[in-house]
């Protein structure tokens, strides 16, 4: 990538206010791109531009959208490794992880192109006689998109392919560190045919171009996905205008491993679930709640795992972990390895590491000799840097992995049925993972949590409809 990319509003490329200069963490000479970034009028005309494209969309034929959308899945995939690297390259995942996200991102379209044929209603007798009643799926309208930088592709797919497999038209904000991804997305859409204004990409600032969508009356409802305080913000803002709305944000995941686990198993599923991407996974392990049984054993095999990962540019040939996306990530990371520290807890690497190329280099760390009321153990940190907190048997276990303000994902390592039927009942999180990491989780089934995690209904699946949606009931006396 090298000349400037622009907004996709109404059909046509628009340049913006300024330009945002895309960095490659595992490479700071690196520029991937400039991106044209928008401003609060730019937002405003593809808002326009959206709620013209409206009506004829929403009444387009479901072959039309289908079609359409598999285009799009089709070119996703044959673009994998080529779309794979500009992600390794602007978020810092590895390359074979970041061609998994966007592989991801292709047979998300492809599955919503199934269901945009799919759509479903009810037929029911009503309570008079002769009446029939008739329950629809209608689009809600024009909606708002505003995706983090840890997922570039796969978030901003797995909202747009339902917005418009249902019938919405959509303006896209992606997050600033990475317009690369959805700047490909959105040539890929145009490319396939999407008539101009139903598909809508403003790059720019959260507070400028995510503010002016959030504010404009002429957005139905907002999806996103983020942090918890811009999440919580937004919401706000949005339900005091009676937005539809729906938030995925943080995580504080709880990985279980009980005095019966397989240890393979266990620290294979805590290192993936902990480090790769480089911990910055909502979903991420982050608190290893560990049976004294087992306990030593299993912080000296992770500490041996640990030490022989490999961190480096996340386009080498074998690098495990990559980068951390950005400095003010990584002075987060920094900080919470200092409050862990004076917290009491026992940190085992966490060094800022240097290599050929200059980039935002952390070494895994893991904390131990903690407990849960520690800051470490209750806010999300987003980086290479997970806990272990020792207790005593699995009702313990169960107690501190509930015992948290959020709900995303939640694990446990076992080889008791018991155990795990009791945790999959009882563990409060939208998604229970049993002898397999927290993250890492499939694209046709729902995603999303409880608590502080997420607000709305469900993402991903055929759940996606109740947000994509609204129900109309038809009553008829033929
Ligand atoms: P963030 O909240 O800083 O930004 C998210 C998006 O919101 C960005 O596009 C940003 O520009 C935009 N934004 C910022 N201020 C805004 C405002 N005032 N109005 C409208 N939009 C605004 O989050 P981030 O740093 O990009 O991503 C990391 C966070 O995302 C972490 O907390 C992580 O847990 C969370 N996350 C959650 C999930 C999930 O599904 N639960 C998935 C991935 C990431």
């Amino acid at each position: 990538m090298s000349s400037l990319h622009q907004n996709l509003i109404n059909g046509s490329w628009v340049a913006g206010a300024g330009v945002n200069l895309n960095k490659n963490p595992s490479d700071l000479a690196d520029v991937v791109g400039e991106f044209a970034q928008a401003d609060a009028g730019h937002a405003q005309t593809a808002i326009e531009a959206a709620s013209a494209a409206f009506p004829k969309w929403a009444n387009s034929s479901v072959q039309e959208r289908a079609d359409i959308l598999d285009r799009a899945g089709s070119a996703i995939l044959a673009r994998k490794e080529e779309l794979g690297k500009l992600l390794a390259r602007e978020e810092g995942k590895t390359l074979p992880e970041a061609i998994g996200e966007a592989a991801r991102a292709g047979y998300i379209f492809k599955f919503f192109a199934g269901e945009a044929v799919r759509i479903e209603g009810e037929k029911l007798a009503s309570v008079r006689p002769g009446v029939e009643v008739e329950i629809t799926r209608e689009p809600i309208g024009v909606v708002g998109i505003i995706t983090p930088w840890n997922f570039p592709i796969a978030i901003p797919a797995w909202k747009i392919a339902p917005a418009l497999a249902y019938g919405n038209c959509v303006v896209v904000k992606p997050a600033d560190l990475v317009p690369g991804c959805a700047w490909a997305l959105a040539s890929i859409l145009h490319d396939a045919g999407i008539p101009p204004g139903v598909f809508n990409l403003v790059m720019g600032r959260g507070s400028v171009v995510g503010e002016a969508i959030v504010g404009s009356p002429d957005v139905a409802g907002i999806s996103f996905t983020g942090s918890v305080s811009t999440g919580r913000a937004i919401a706000a803002r949005a339900i005091e205008q009676g937005k539809k709305i729906q938030l995925e944000m943080g995580g504080k995941n709880p990985m279980v491993v009980l005095d019966d686990a397989d240890m393979n198993i266990a620290v294979g599923a805590c290192v993936n679930g902990a480090f790769f991407s480089t911990g910055q996974r909502c979903t991420a392990s982050s608190r290893l709640i560990v049976t004294q049984g087992i306990h030593d054993r299993f912080v000296a095999a992770l500490r041996e795992r640990m030490g022989a990962l490999k961190v480096d540019h996340a386009l080498k040939q074998g690098t495990e972990i990559g980068p951390v996306v950005d400095q003010t990530q990584l002075d987060q990371d920094l900080a919470y390895l200092d409050i862990g520290r004076n917290e009491g807890a026992k940190v085992t690497g966490g060094d800022i590491l240097g290599r050929e190329t200059e980039g935002y280099y952390l070494q895994p760390a893991l904390f131990t000799d903690t407990h849960n009321a520690m800051r470490i153990n209750r806010e999300e940190i987003f980086g290479p840097v997970a806990s272990v907190i020792r207790v005593k048997d699995y009702g313990e276990a169960l107690a501190v992995a509930n015992d948290t303000p959020f709900g995303l994902s939640s694990g446990i390592c076992t080889t008791s049925l018991k155990h795990a039927s009791h945790f999959k009942r009882h563990a409060q999180a939208g998604m229970v993972m049993v002898n397999l990491p927290t993250a890492g989780v499939d694209y046709h089934v729902p995603f999303g949590g409880r608590k502080g995690s997420s607000y709305g209904s469900r993402e991903q699946g055929r759940y996606a409809a109740e947000f994509y949606t609204t129900v109309k009931t038809a009553y008829t006396l033929p």
